[in-house]
């Protein structure tokens, strides 16, 4: 019995991350939409899936969109774009800037493990219909 009950979680972890594949920078809904044309699975089990996905280090959450959390299969650490118009978030084409991480260091006196950029503008697609 509880075999079951595990073999049914990971199974349906594994839907929620075959949905995150579908796309770019997912939002929980949108996991959702795709994940429930497969299988009967609620938003709350969905949004549950999706933290234990980032608590394991499967996926990251992407905060560039402030208006919701967007998750990512790229676990690389990368910049990110976010365009006010069509609201897409993209990864930014530059590498990781190492050097702000031990120099923020050296500023604060914390032992930094990471920093998170976002960029904000207009994509090239909402530039052509502006
Ligand atoms: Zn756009
Ligand atoms: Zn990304």
């Amino acid at each position: 019995m509880k075999r079951e009950i595990v073999r049914r979680s990971t199974s349906q972890r594994e839907l929620v991350l075959e949905a995150i594949c579908k796309g770019n920078h997912l939002s929980a809904r949108e996991i959702f939409e795709i994940v429930s044309k497969k299988a009967r699975m609620s938003f709350g089990t969905v949004y549950r899936n999706l933290q234990i996905l980032v608590e394991e280090g499967r996926i990251i959450a992407v905060e560039a969109d402030p208006s919701v959390l967007r998750y990512d299969r790229r676990l690389s650490s990368h910049y990110h774009l976010h365009c006010k118009k069509c609201g897409k978030v993209f990864d930014m084409p530059l590498s990781y800037y190492n050097d702000l991480d031990k120099n923020a260091g050296g500023a604060s006196g914390f032992l930094i493990e990471s920093h998170t950029i976002s960029f904000k503008g207009l994509c090239p697609d909402c530039q052509k219909e502006a």
